[in-house]
């Protein structure tokens, strides 16, 4: 479905950083529009959908849940006007103004384009993997090194580029 106004500000994502993008871009009277995706490259509410405690975010001094701590931030980003669909975006036409973003659903125009398509760790896809995700194996040393879970551990980081140097340090 078409329609014909042209909107201010599109965000593709809806992780920590799509809806930043979207508190912002509201606040700032864009009435910004989020596909938040649904499948494709992740899940609405992005990576920390799929972890516990989030130990690490300033202002929770007990922790929070990923689900929650997203739950938060999508409320925070629809009281000021932030228009959420669950939906994929498949189409992004840069080749001329405005720009138009396309969905199963639904085609928009828009000015400007925020993607906030997020990142997914690359996992080893050994037999025992699943059952040790988030605990003994972590996608993250700053979230997760503090943890007491590797206190006095010795651990091994896999990979040998700038994000395992990286992580290896801290
Ligand atoms: C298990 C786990 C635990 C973690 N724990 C912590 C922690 O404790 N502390 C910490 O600081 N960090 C943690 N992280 C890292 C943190 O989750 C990421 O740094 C953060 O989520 C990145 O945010 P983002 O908004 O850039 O992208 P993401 O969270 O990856 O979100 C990407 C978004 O884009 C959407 N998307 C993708 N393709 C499309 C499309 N075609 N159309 C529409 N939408 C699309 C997805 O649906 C998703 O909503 C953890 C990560 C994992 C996997």
């Amino acid at each position: 479905m078409s329609n014909s106004s042209v909107e201010n500000l599109v965000i593709i994502g809806s992780g920590p950083a799509g809806y930043t993008a979207a508190i912002y871009g509201a606040r700032a009277n864009l009435k910004p529009l989020m596909f938040e995706g649904f499948q494709a490259g992740g899940i609405p509410g992005g990576q920390l959908m799929t972890t516990t405690e989030v130990e690490n975010f300033p202002g929770f001094p007990e922790g929070i849940t990923g689900p929650q701590l997203m739950e938060r931030m999508k409320a925070q980003a629809e009281r000021w006007g932030t228009e959420c669909y669950t939906e994929d975006v498949i189409v992004v036409d840069l080749s001329q103004r405005p720009f138009t973003v396309r969905s199963e659903e639904r085609e928009v125009k828009t000015h400007s384009i925020v993607i906030a398509t997020g990142a997914t760790a690359k996992r080893l896809h050994l037999p025992s993997e699943a059952q040790y995700w988030s605990n003994g194996i972590s996608a993250c040393a700053i979230c997760d090194g503090a943890s007491p879970l590797f206190s006095g551990k010795e651990v091994a980081v896999v990979g040998g580029g700038d994000s395992a140097a990286e992580e290896a340090v801290y």
